[in-house]
C-alpha cells in the first residue's frame, strides 16, 4: 500500500472543473495583477479569519516581511519569536534589519512557551529591552500557540504581535480565529497548506485600517498615485490566478479541515490500541480548534532509522524541522550555542509528520500504524 504524505491530486479532482472554469475566465479577461479577483478573496478570508480586514500578498513569508515593515520595524529593533518554526519566521526579522530573539516551546505544543517570553523580557536590560518591538508567535502545525499570557506580556511591553497563522488557517484559541488575535496574521497559501493556491501566494490580515492601508501601499512599492512613493515597500502582490483558486477552495476548507480532525482521531485510537500510545508521543490538543495541518508525533529513540524504514514501506514522512533556528549557519552571528534552546533542541531531535490529508483512507492510517508497530517491536 502507498500512502504519500500529501496527495494534492486527490483534492484537485474534487474541484477541477470550478478551478478551471474560473481560471478560463481570468485568461479570457488578461487581467492578472490584483484587481476585483483579489478584492473579493481578501474580502472573503477576512470573513473567514474573523479579522477586520485582510491583504493578499505574494507569499508568507512575504506576509512576514510586509507586516513587520508596516508596524515600522527594522534596523536597531528586535523581535521575539520561536526557534522551532519554519525559517521564514526568523528570516523575515533578519530581512527587515531587526535581529531575532528566540524564546524557547512548550514540550507538549511546540509553541512558544508564554513563560518563558515573560522571562526573556525580564532577564534583559533596560536598554536592550526598549529595543524590543514585536513577538511572533507561530501557530504550529495547526494549533494556536497560547495567546492569553502572550498578549498579556505584549501589553505589559507595548509590543506588536504578528501571528505566524501560515500552518493554521482557521484554527481557534479560546473560540478565537488564527489571525484575529493579534494586530497581525500572516497566511501562506503554499500548495502544501491547508489552503494552497496553485503555487506561490499569502495573506496579511491585520486589526486596523490603517495598518491596511499601509500594507495596501507597501504592496506596490509605497506607490499613491501612480509613480509617486511615500514609502520604500517592494512587489509584494498577489495574482489574480492565485487569488481565484484561494476563493474556489476556500467553501471546501472547513470540510478538509474536519477530515484531518477524524484522520488524527483515528490515528490516536489506532495508536492506543496498538499499545504504541506508550513508546510514541502523540500530538496533544490544548487548543479550542486544531486544523492539523501536520500530524506530529514524537519518536524518543531512532526517529530517523523509523523514517527510513517507514520509506522502504511506501510511507511518505517529514521532519518538522530537524534544526533548531538558532543553530542554523546563517544565524552564527547572533550568538547563540546548542543548549541554549533545549526543548526547541529536543523536538527537532524527536519529531516526525504523517500523512493526516483529508483524502486518506482508514486502511492507510491503519497501515501506518502497522509499520510504526513493527518498527518499535524490532527495538
Ligand atoms: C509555510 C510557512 C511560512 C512561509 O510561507 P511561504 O508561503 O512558503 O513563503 C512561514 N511560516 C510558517 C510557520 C510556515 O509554515
Amino acid at each position: 500500500m502507498q500512502v504519500p504524505l500529501l496527495d494534492l491530486k486527490a483534492q484537485y479532482r474534487q474541484i477541477k472543473v470550478e478551478v478551471r472554469a474560473r481560471l478560463d475566465e481570468i485568461c479570457e479577461s488578461q487581467m492578472f495583477i490584483l484587481g476585483p479577483e483579489v478584492a473579493r478573496m481578501e474580502e472573503a478570508l477576512a470573513g473567514y479569519c474573523r479579522a477586520p480586514h485582510a491583504v493578499g500578498v505574494s507569499s508568507g513569508s512575504d506576509a512576514l516581511i510586509i507586516a513587520l515593515m508596516a508596524a515600522g520595524i527594522g534596523p536597531g529593533h528586535r523581535v521575539l519569536t520561536t526557534p522551532y518554526t519554519f525559517f521564514a519566521t526568523a528570516g523575515a526579522i533578519a530581512r527587515v534589519g531587526a535581529l531575532p530573539v528566540f524564546v524557547d516551546i512548550e514540550a507538549d505544543t511546540y509553541n512558544l512557551d508564554p513563560a518563558e517570553l515573560a522571562a526573556t523580557l525580564e532577564g534583559m536590560t533596560p536598554a536592550e529591552r526598549a529595543t524590543v518591538k514585536a513577538v511572533i508567535p507561530v501557530h504550529l502545525y495547526g494549533q494556536c500557540a497560547e495567546m492569553d499570557p502572550i498578549i498579556a506580556t505584549c501589553r505589559q511591553y507595548n509590543l506588536t504581535i504578528i501571528e505566524d497563522a501560515a500552518q493554521a488557517i482557521g484554527a481557534e484559541y479560546k473560540g478565537r480565529r488564527a489571525g484575529s488575535m493579534g494586530d497581525f496574521g500572516c497566511f501562506s497559501f503554499f500548495p502544501s497548506k491547508n489552503l494552497g493556491a496553485f503555487g506561490d501566494g499569502g495573506l496579511v490580515t491585520c486589526l486596523s485600517q490603517e495598518m491596511d492601508r499601509q500594507l495596501r501601499l507597501l504592496r506596490m512599492h509605497g506607490m499613491e498615485p501612480k509613480y509617486y512613493h511615500h514609502a520604500i515597500g517592494g512587489n509584494f502582490r498577489l495574482d489574480a490566478l492565485q487569488a481565484a483558486i484561494v476563493a474556489v477552495k476556500l467553501p471546501y476548507l472547513d470540510g478538509w479541515s474536519t477530515a484531518r480532525q477524524k484522520n488524527a482521531a483515528l490515528y490516536r485510537k489506532l495508536f492506543q490500541e496498538a499499545g504504541l500510545a506508550q513508546r510514541i508521543g502523540l500530538p496533544v490538543e490544548k487548543q479550542s480548534r486544531h486544523i492539523y495541518n501536520q500530524f506530529v508525533i514524537r519518536v524518543p529513540q531512532k526517529r530517523d532509522a523509523l523514517r527510513e524504514y517507514l520509506a522502504t514501506q511506501q510511507i511518505g514522512s517529514e521532519v518538522y524541522y530537524p534544526m533548531s533556528l538558532h543553530q542554523q549557519t546563517c544565524f552564527a552571528y547572533l550568538g547563540y550555542k546548542t543548549g541554549d534552546f533545549p526543548v526547541s533542541e529536543q523536538a527537532a531531535a524527536q519529531t516526525l509528520a504523517l500523512p493526516v490529508y483529508p483524502e486518506l483512507r482508514p486502511e492507510q492510517l491503519a497501515y501506518v500504524v502497522e509499520k510504526i508497530g513493527e518498527f518499535v517491536k524490532k527495538g
